[in-house]
């Protein structure tokens, strides 16, 4: 019986406690009284945990946080502020591993989506509709659970981010990409059909053929238009193993050239990417993976105090029992003519899994340190072809290399315009070829401004340079910046936005229709 009159008493007090927030709060009364008032949390820890993101630089506290058990949660909740006469923002919140407050809703209420994770399992589909194999999982999985789940069947999705612990959501409103982008495309050109909650709270499944405007809106669409519940996405039969070479090279254009040939090369590589090095030691807070014995770290110093910056080529080639004898002969034709310097190629055989998953281990090591969750103020930019010797001179070699303050990983990788569709609201170069450079820095708690400065510096020097990149995984704070960044898609994007969520309640912390800010 004590237990029974604890139990009563909690729930009173619960309910008090949400009656004084609906009185105090600017969301309707109206929200307590739905289902979902259950799974509403405005404890400190809530608010807290939704307040913050990855990149430790910007905060907004939510008026409360939504922990759904279904999708009818969702539902219910963007209908409500939908039909409310002072419409309430609501932002999807993945792993909040965006760095610039994407996934914020000040005010508003942020739907946490991993709280969905126990009730979307992945379902493997052999060649439904011919679409060959393909899986359906929820918006709110996690990459490496959806990798687990299909390697069960023996199957795993074809392109990848570097880091598995994001959601599925959350890559396909940016794009998802990794050094598998140049031959799949970006993981957004890898879904089948989708279904969406819209910005009205209507249920919709999409794809190509169906409902179709939606589809393409929301891939790349930053959260705009719906949150996504459930993604088909492409799988093929998985490897078991991989040979993963990385070739240093210190003349960026030569460098280039060869990333560009492999990229060209059909039947090639399953992977190219490619980064800096400019460190002496193997940086404390740089989490690519160790890959280099301290031996080579040796050599590899020598080479960096000779040239100041050393650029890495990173491939692999996937293989399994049946192609186990041949991968060698396979590669060496592939990288036999490239032009790295003589004795700085350094060869790994490696699980399939353990390469993909290749970032995790790297966390453990600077979360253990204190590392990890510490101020990012990242910058990504997709770079056309036509001005990245440009943007070696000014920006790594000029900005970068000379200013010396720049801990984590650089990334540079190029890829083709081809493999992305241009009905999606992704926004790339216009070029053929362009680059992927991901400054994916990391600074003490109060260091992040000195960083954000030679990020406004390197933006400003791509202007001037008449360099026409792209900002990935973009943040501006002005529409106008928003409208230059779509270019000739802003118009499409805004029709979208006024078909799918004509309220502007979803995704307000990606700034781009701010009324409700
Ligand atoms: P969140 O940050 O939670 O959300 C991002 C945006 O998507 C928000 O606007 C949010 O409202 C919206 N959103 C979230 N879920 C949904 C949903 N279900 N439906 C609709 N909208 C939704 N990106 C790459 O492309 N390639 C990489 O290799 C890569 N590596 C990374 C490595 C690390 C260590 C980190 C921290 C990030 C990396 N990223 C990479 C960036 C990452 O893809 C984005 O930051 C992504 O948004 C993070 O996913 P998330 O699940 O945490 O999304």
């Amino acid at each position: 019986p004590s237990l029974i009159v604890l139990s009563t008493i909690t729930s009173l007090m619960s309910f008090i406690r949400k009656l004084i927030w609906s009185w105090t709060s600017s969301l309707p009364h109206e929200l307590l009284s739905l289902d979902v008032a259950d799974r509403l949390r405005l404890d400190s820890e809530a608010i807290e945990s939704a307040s913050r993101d990855f990149g430790k630089i910007f905060r907004e506290k939510p008026s409360a946080v939504l922990h759904p058990s279904s999708v009818n949660d969702i539902v219910d909740l963007i209908k409500l502020s939908y039909n409310s006469a002072s419409p309430f923002s609501i932002a999807a919140r993945g792993r909040g591993h965006s760095a610039r407050g994407q996934a914020m809703a000040q005010n508003g209420v942020v739907v946490e989506m991993t709280s969905l994770k126990n009730f979307g399992s992945i379902r493997v589909l052999k060649n439904p509709n011919g679409l060959g194999f393909c899986a359906d999982v929820g918006g709110e999985q996690l990459w490496i659970d959806v990798l687990m789940g299909s390697l069960e069947c023996g199957l795993a999705p074809v392109s990848w981010t570097d880091y598995l612990y994001l959601t599925v959501g959350g890559t396909l409103s940016n794009a998802g990409i990794s050094g598998q982008s140049f031959l799949h495309g970006p993981q957004i050109n890898n879904v089948f059909e989708m279904d969406v909650v819209t910005g009205k709270g209507d249920f919709v499944t999409c794809s190509k053929h169906l409902n179709s405007e939606l589809f393409y809106a929301v891939l790349g669409g930053l959260g705009q238009f719906g949150v996504i519940t459930r993604a088909r996405i492409a799988l093929d039969r998985a490897p078991n193993r991989v040979k993963w070479v990385r070739m240093l090279y210190h003349d960026f254009s030569v460098f280039t050239r060869d990333q560009e040939h492999l990229i060209s090369i059909t039947n090639g590589l399953d992977y190219v990417e490619g980064s800096l090095i400019m460190d002496q030691s193997s940086p404390p807070n740089n989490w690519r993976s160790s890959f280099f014995s301290p031996s080579d770290q040796l050599k590899i110093n020598s080479l960096i105090s000779k040239h100041g910056i050393i650029y890495c080529l990173e491939v692999v080639k996937y293989y399994d029992h049946i192609t186990i004898n041949t991968v060698n002969e396979e590669l060496q034709p592939l990288i036999g003519g490239l032009s790295f310097l003589p004795d700085f190629i350094f060869e790994k055989d490696d699980s399939y899994v353990d390469f993909l998953n290749r970032v995790r281990s790297g966390e453990l090591k600077l979360q253990a340190k204190g590392l990890w969750d510490v101020p990012h103020p990242w910058l990504n930019l997709f770079v056309p072809k036509s001005g990245i010797m440009d943007f070696n001179d000014g920006v790594f070699v000029n900005i970068l290399h000379k200013q010396n303050n720049s801990t984590g990983p650089i990334l540079v990788y190029p890829m083709n315009r081809d493999k992305w569709d241009d009905r999606m609201s992704a926004v790339i170069p216009d070029e053929e070829t362009f680059y992927s450079v991901g400054l994916l820095l990391s600074c003490g708690e109060n260091d992040w401004e000195a960083l954000e400065n030679q990020n406004k510096e390197i933006l400003r020097f791509c202007d001037k340079a008449g360099i026409k990149a792209k900002q990935y995984l973009a943040h501006y704070e002005t529409k106008e910046d928003w409208m230059d960044h779509f270019g000739s898609k802003w118009e499409i994007f805004q029709e979208r936005k006024n078909l799918f969520d004509p309220k502007m309640i979803l995704s307000p912390g990606q700034r781009i229709f701010n009324s409700l800010r």
